[in-house]
């Protein structure tokens, strides 16, 4: 089969390799219809993720047809038309019975990797997201071998398109996450940091679940436009300000918003001398992150209010603002999308009419595009906000 492959740091192919197969009796392999490349895949792009190797295969965000049903499967059949949430979950181990599936205890076999680089325990493996997160082979391809299957895909009605749903698989319930872990209350107003494809599920997610007023911030006209024409959020361009904390206190009443959530993870942008210091230190590895939105998030925090991360980070980082996180008392959440949580209660959700998941598309490609997709992407060239492929 043809599939996208990493070969270096910013060095993407695409290639003939071996079909996969059923390894467990409880695998499926699903025949991909489509597929897309997430904010996250830039993190293994650039090789700011560790634990790459050459050849391996990438995507954690796909659906497709159900062509291999292992002896075990009770809930699948060939034919079946399944998302695929991106953390491989077993389903039965402590935290996946909690319904915490991004921490399953049993998916990733490589979880001393996480133990030595961070002290801490490993979270879920992930589809096509280097070793440390498994090694398992992503959906970036014509076939994925989906283990667990009984757990994680979930079934999606016909009549309903591929761009409609496909975004179930990640980004959406990611955005829902991030605004959930914001604990919203009716009446609040939310910032989110990151205009690209989290941030707009977020903002979406925020208006959902109570916020009065949503604030997004970005840089990139096309992001922002998204934010204020679909998401209806009040948009700044961080770019055209040169105090972002003093703009926000005075959009709010001298407080600050009431949630900030960083839709923007290790590899922000910024301006300041910190900033730029980040970018010095990620490069030559004294630093993992680079860490300006999860600063702004805790400097501009209202007294009292919620800090929540859902961009991705790998590491340590410098300058963390503890003394106005402790003055102002707040409450800081992250973590990577527990996806098969909020899987069904979304899927009604987008039936409904109520979350716009097709306006984010801009470019509908071929995995024979893949290369100069990620590129395209990474660059956030022509206008680009999200990439679907078709094998
Ligand atoms: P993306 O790269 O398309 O978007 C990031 C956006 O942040 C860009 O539009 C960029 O202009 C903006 N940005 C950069 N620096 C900024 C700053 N200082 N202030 C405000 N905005 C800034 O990526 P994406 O797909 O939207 O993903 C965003 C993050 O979420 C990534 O780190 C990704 O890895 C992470 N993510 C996490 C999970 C999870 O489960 N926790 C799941 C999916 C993605
Ligand atoms: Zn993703």
């Amino acid at each position: 089969m043809r599939a996208v492959t990493w070969q270096g740091t910013r060095k993407m192919s695409v290639d003939t390799v071996p079909d996969p197969e059923i390894v467990q009796q409880s695998d499926v392999v699903v025949k991909v219809s489509a597929t897309a490349i997430c904010g996250s895949d830039l993190h293994l792009y650039n090789h700011f993720v560790t634990t790459m190797q050459k050849g391996d295969i990438l995507g954690h965000e796909f659906m497709g047809e159900v062509v291999e049903v292992g002896r075990d499967v009770k809930r699948l059949k060939k034919g079946d038309r399944v998302v695929v949430p991106f953390p491989i979950s077993c389903g039965r181990c402590y935290y996946c019975k909690q319904g915490i599936f991004a921490a399953c205890d049993n998916s990733n076999p490589n979880g001393e990797i996480s133990e030595a680089l961070y002290g801490a325990q490993a979270g879920a493996a992930a589809y096509g997201f280097s070793h440390m997160y498994g090694g398992y082979a992503g959906g970036q391809a014509e076939y994925v071998r989906v283990p667990y299957a009984d757990v994680g895909p979930l079934k999606v009605p016909d009549g309903v398109s591929d761009e409609q749903v496909l975004f179930l698989s990640d980004i959406l319930p990611t955005g829902w996450q991030a605004a959930k872990r914001g604990e919203i209350k009716p009446g609040d107003t939310v910032a989110v940091w990151g205009c690209g494809p989290v941030g707009y599920f977020t903002i979406q997610s925020a208006y959902l679940q109570g916020a009065e007023r949503v604030i997004a911030i970005d840089r990139f006209p096309e992001r922002l436009a998204l934010a204020r024409d679909v998401g209806k959020a009040e948009v700044i361009n961080y770019e055209e300000t040169d105090d972002l904390i003093e703009l926000l206190k005075q959009m709010t009443g001298g407080r600050g918003p009431d949630v900030c959530i960083d839709a923007v993870g290790l590899e922000a942008h910024g301006h300041d001398l910190v900033s730029k210091t980040d970018k010095v230190k990620q490069t030559l590895r004294l630093e993992m992150d680079r860490p300006t939105a999860v600063r702004q998030t805790i400097q501009a925090a209202a007294k009292g209010g919620r800090v929540s991360i859902i961009g991705v980070y790998g590491g340590v980082i410098d300058k963390f603002p503890l003394g106005a996180f402790f003055t102002k008392g707040l409450k800081m959440a992250a973590g990577q999308c527990d996806v098969q949580q909020f899987m069904p209660d979304l899927l009604q959700r987008v039936l409904n009419g109520e979350i716009d998941t097709t306006s984010l598309i801009s470019h509908r490609l071929t995995l024979e595009d893949a290369p100069d997709a990620y590129k395209m992407f990474c660059n956030k060239e022509d206008g680009c906000t999200k990439v679907v492929m078709k094998p």
